[in-house]
């Protein structure tokens, strides 16, 4: 792929649901820094999170925030999101159902996108306690374009009852 830009920081999150779960997100970390243009700069901690909406008795998810360094396009950094996810054998039968590996583009420097394929700031990122609570511990300051917040005040003020953390994994 073309490197035509300097290069941006970008907020990608992570999720899985099934099979081995942090085992498939360090996994994924490590393949999206081996992408030609992507450098994973750091990563949260992972969290144990109960799923949000989707078919009842989900097992659990693990969850995690990556600050990644990158010469894409978003939407090319969307098309590396979306192989990554899979090559982990993501299933897409069922919306919001369980699956493998879930890579969304979260934050792309301070840029907006309303596009039919992709909207930066991730849609879901300001009300979701599972994908904040990871961002805040890498860039809790961060203004999130469009609100006028940052992403720890956001945070703050995100539903308390849409998640329960269940536990807490040390990386
Ligand atoms: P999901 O099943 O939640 O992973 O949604 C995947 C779909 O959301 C894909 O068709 C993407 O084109 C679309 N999409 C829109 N904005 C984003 C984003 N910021 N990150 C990831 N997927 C996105």
């Amino acid at each position: 792929m073309a490197e035509r830009r300097q290069a941006a920081t970008a907020y990608v999150g992570l999720g899985a649901n099934l099979g081995r779960r942090e085992e498939t997100l360090r996994a994924a970390l490590a393949e999206l820094g081996r992408r030609p243009g992507v450098r994973v700069v750091r990563a949260s901690a992972f969290r144990e999170t109960e799923p949000v909406g989707g078919p009842p008795g989900q097992p659990c998810y693990l969850n995690a925030a990556a600050e990644l360094l990158t010469t894409l396009e978003p939407e090319e950094l969307l098309t590396v999101l979306q192989q990554v996810e899979d090559a982990f054998g993501r299933t897409r039968q069922v919306r919001w159902g369980p699956r493998t590996l879930d890579l969304d583009l979260l934050l792309y420097g301070d840029e907006v996108i309303v596009d039919r394929k992709l909207r930066v700031p991730h849609p879901e990122l300001v009300v979701r306690r599972f994908v904040l609570a990871p961002l805040a511990e890498l860039c809790p300051e961060r203004v999130v374009p469009g609100t006028g917040l940052s992403v720890a005040a956001l945070l703050a003020r995100a539903p308390r009852d849409d998640v329960t953390a269940v536990g807490l994994y040390p990386v």
